[in-house]
C-alpha cells in the first residue's frame, strides 16, 4: 500500500508515530433480529455495566489528580443512571432486540439535546450517544475497548469519554487518537488535551478502511493522519518528536526565570484553572499565580444557584494551593455554552445574569472573600457591558465585604472585556475598574461571528486585524487609567498571537498550565520593540492568516534553541 493522507481538524497538539489500532463500529445486526423475553433486563444491565465502568474510571481519574477528566466521567455517569432513560430503554427492548433498543433510545435523547442549538448541550448529546454505543457493544458481545499490545494510534469513527479513559489505562500504549468524525470542542478532545495525547478529528469516513497494525504518523497540530507514511515523512515526524522533547526540556529548565523580553519588558505570567490539579500544574510550570479561576465549571450540573457553602466547598482547595500568590477568581459566568439545567432557556449571560440574581451574586462574593483571605486576591467580573453595570457589582462587593467583616486592603475588582461593544466603552469601564482582562475567546466570537466549535482556530483568529485593533484599544484605555491589562483567552497561549499581545502592550498573560513554559520561552526570545512593529504591520494586514505570518516571522528569526518554533515541519514534507 502507498502513503495515504487523511486531512481533518487539529484537536490536541503533538505528533505520534505508531501502528494503528482500529475500534470497529458496533454491528447492531450481529445480535440477531428477534425480540427475546430477557431483552429488557439485558438492555438495562448493559447500561448498568456502562455506569459501573464510568464510576470506576472516574474514581481512577480522581485518585490520579485528573479532576477535569473525573468531572466529565461523573457527568456521564449521571446520564447513564438517569431513571427516565432506563425506563424507556426497558420498554423499547420489549419490542426490538436489546442493542437496537439501547441505540434507538440514546439516539433519540441525543437528537433532542442537539436540537437545542446550544454547544454545551450538543457535547452532552454526543456523550449520550457514546453511552448507547458502549452498551450496544456489550450487548453484541464486542466487549469494551480493544486492548493495545504495543504503542498504538487509536482510529475510530468517534469515541466517548469512558472509551478514552479506558484506553488511557493501557499503560501508555495509546500514543494518539484519530477520529473519522468528532469535534475539537468535544469532551473527548478536552480529555486528550488534558492527557497530552495528540488527536486529530473529522478525518473522514475513509479513515475507517485502515487496518490494524498499519503504520501511521499523526499530527495533532495540523490535524492530519498519514497512513503507511513514506520514509521521508516518518523521518521528519521522528525528528519533530525529538525536537519537541528537547524543546520541552529546555523550556522546563527556564522555570523560575521571569517572562521578560530581550529588551527588558517584564510580563506577569499566570495560569487559567478550574481545578486543584490545574492550579498545581500551573504553579509547577512556573506561573506566578492564577489569572483566571473559572468558577462556573464546578456547577454546570447544579440544580439551583449555589449557596455560600457550595461556593466555599468548591473554592477552598484550589485557593489553598495559592498561599500568598495572585488568585484571580472570576464570578460565575453562567449562560450560553455554560448553562446548568436550572437555567435552561435563559438568554442572559455573565455579569448581566448574575446581577439579576443579586443575593446569589453576593453569596459567591462572600465565599470568595472567606476562602481567598490568604491569597493575593483579585475578583474578576465576566462579560462586563458598561460602567454602570460595573458600579452595581462594586456596590454588592462592598456589601459582601461588610458582611464577612473584611479586614485589610480591599481586593481589586476587574472587568472582563469580551465584546466589541464593551471594547468601545473600555475607557469608561477602566475609569471605575481596578484592572482589565480581555477574554479573547468571546471577543473573537462576538467580533467575527465565528462560533467556538474550533478552539484552535478561534485562538488564531484573535490575530484578525479587527480583533487586534480592539485589543490595542482596550490596552490603551487601561494604561490611560493607570491600570494593568491581562489577556486570559486561549489566544494568549497561541505563540504567534502572543507576539502580537506583547506588542499591543498587554501586561499579564494567563494561559492553560500546559502553555506556561512555551509562553515564557517565547516572551524571553523576542524584543518588545519588534513585537510593537509586528502589531503595526498586522493591523494593516488583510486577514488573520497574514497577521499570523507577520508574527511568525519574528518567532522564526528568534534564537535557534527551538524554544519558540512555530512549525513542526511535517506539513511541508507531507504536501
Ligand atoms: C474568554 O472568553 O476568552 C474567556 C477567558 O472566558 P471563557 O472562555 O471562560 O468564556
Ligand atoms: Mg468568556
Amino acid at each position: 500500500m502507498s502513503q495515504h493522507v487523511f486531512r481533518g481538524l487539529a484537536a490536541s497538539s503533538g505528533i505520534a508515530v505508531a501502528s494503528v489500532l482500529v475500534v470497529r463500529d458496533v454491528e447492531i445486526g450481529s445480535e440477531g433480529s428477534g425480540v427475546t423475553p430477557d431483552g429488557p433486563a439485558r438492555a438495562v444491565k448493559a447500561l448498568g455495566s456502562v455506569a459501573a465502568d464510568l464510576a470506576r474510571l472516574a474514581l481512577a481519574a480522581r485518585n490520579g489528580g485528573r479532576d477535569e477528566e473525573a468531572e466529565i466521567l461523573e457527568a456521564n455517569l449521571l446520564m447513564a443512571e438517569d431513571p427516565s432513560l432506563l425506563v424507556e430503554v426497558e420498554q423499547t427492548a420489549a419490542t426490538m432486540p436489546a442493542a437496537a433498543a439501547v441505540t434507538k433510545v440514546t439516539e433519540r435523547h441525543a437528537a433532542l439535546l442537539a436540537e437545542l442549538d446550544n454547544e454545551y448541550l450538543a457535547a452532552r448529546a454526543a456523550d449520550i450517544r457514546h453511552l448507547g454505543q458502549r452498551a450496544a457493544r456489550i450487548l453484541t458481545g464486542g466487549g469494551a475497548m480493544p486492548r493495545p499490545e504495543r504503542p498504538s494510534i487509536v482510529v475510530a469513527r468517534d469515541l466517548g469519554p469512558a472509551d478514552v479513559a479506558e484506553l488511557e489505562l493501557s499503560e501508555g500504549l495509546v500514543v494518539g487518537i484519530a477520529l473519522a468524525e468528532g469535534a475539537a470542542t468535544s469532551h473527548v478532545a478536552i480529555m486528550a488535551r488534558a492527557l497530552g495525547l495528540p488527536m486529530s478529528v473529522a478525518l473522514g469516513e475513509t479513515l475507517l478502511t485502515a487496518h490494524d497494525a498499519e503504520e501511521a504518523v499523526l499530527d495533532g497540530d495540523n490535524g492530519f493522519l498519514v497512513l503507511d507514511p513514506t520514509t521521508a515523512v516518518r523521518a521528519q515526524a521522528e525528528r519533530a518528536i525529538q525536537g519537541l522533547e528537547e524543546e520541552r526540556r529546555l523550556l522546563a529548565a527556564t522555570r523560575g526565570l521571569p517572562a521578560v523580553t530581550t529588551d527588558g519588558r517584564e510580563l506577569r505570567l499566570l495560569c487559567n484553572a478550574a481545578t486543584v490539579a490545574e492550579v498545581d500544574a500551573g504553579l509547577e510550570a512556573g506561573a506566578e499565580g492564577v489569572g483566571l479561576l473559572r468558577t462556573e465549571l464546578a456547577f454546570l450540573e447544579a440544580p439551583r444557584w449555589p449557596s455560600v457553602a457550595d461556593h466555599r466547598a468548591a473554592l477552598e482547595w484550589p485557593l489553598a494551593q495559592l498561599d500568598g500568590r495572585v488568585a484571580t477568581v472570576r464570578t460565575l459566568d453562567f449562560g450560553a455554552d455554560k448553562t446548568p439545567p436550572f437555567l435552561t432557556g435563559i438568554e442572559e449571560r455573565g455579569l448581566r445574569l448574575a446581577l439579576s440574581h443579586p443575593s446569589s451574586f453576593v453569596a459567591q462574593l462572600k465565599a470568595i472573600l472567606q476562602t481567598g483571605r490568604d491569597t493575593s486576591l483579585r475578583i474578576l467580573l465576566p462579560l462586563v457591558e458598561s460602567e454602570r453595570q460595573f458600579r452595581t457589582a462594586r456596590s454588592l462587593l462592598v456589601e459582601a465585604l461588610h458582611e464577612v467583616d473584611w479586614q485589610g486592603p480591599t481586593p481589586e475588582l476587574g472587568a472582563m472585556i469580551e465584546t466589541p461593544e464593551a471594547a468601545g466603552q473600555a475607557g469608561a469601564i477602566a475609569g471605575v475598574a481596578d484592572f482589565l482582562s480581555i477574554g479573547t475567546n468571546d471577543l473573537v466570537q462576538y467580533t467575527l461571528g465565528l462560533d467556538r466549535e474550533l478552539p484552535l482556530a478561534t485562538a488564531q483568529a484573535a490575530a484578525d486585524p479587527a480583533v487586534l485593533a480592539l485589543i490595542v484599544r482596550i490596552a490603551e484605555a487601561a494604561h490611560s487609567a493607570n491600570l494593568s491589562v491581562e489577556v486570559c483567552g486561549e489566544a494568549a497561549g497561541e505563540l504567534p498571537v502572543t507576539v502580537l499581545l506583547v506588542g499591543a502592550g498587554i501586561d499579564e498573560l494567563s494561559v492553560s498550565p500546559a502553555r506556561v513554559d512555551a509562553v515564557r520561552g517565547l516572551v524571553r526570545s523576542i524584543s518588545a520593540d519588534d513585537a510593537r512593529a509586528a502589531v503595526r504591520s498586522a493591523l494593516t494586514a488583510s486577514s488573520a492568516v497574514e497577521a499570523l505570518a507577520i508574527a511568525r516571522e519574528l518567532i522564526d528569526a528568534g534564537p535557534s534553541s527551538g524554544t519558540a518554533r512555530s512549525d513542526n515541519g511535517l506539513s511541508g514534507v507531507v504536501a
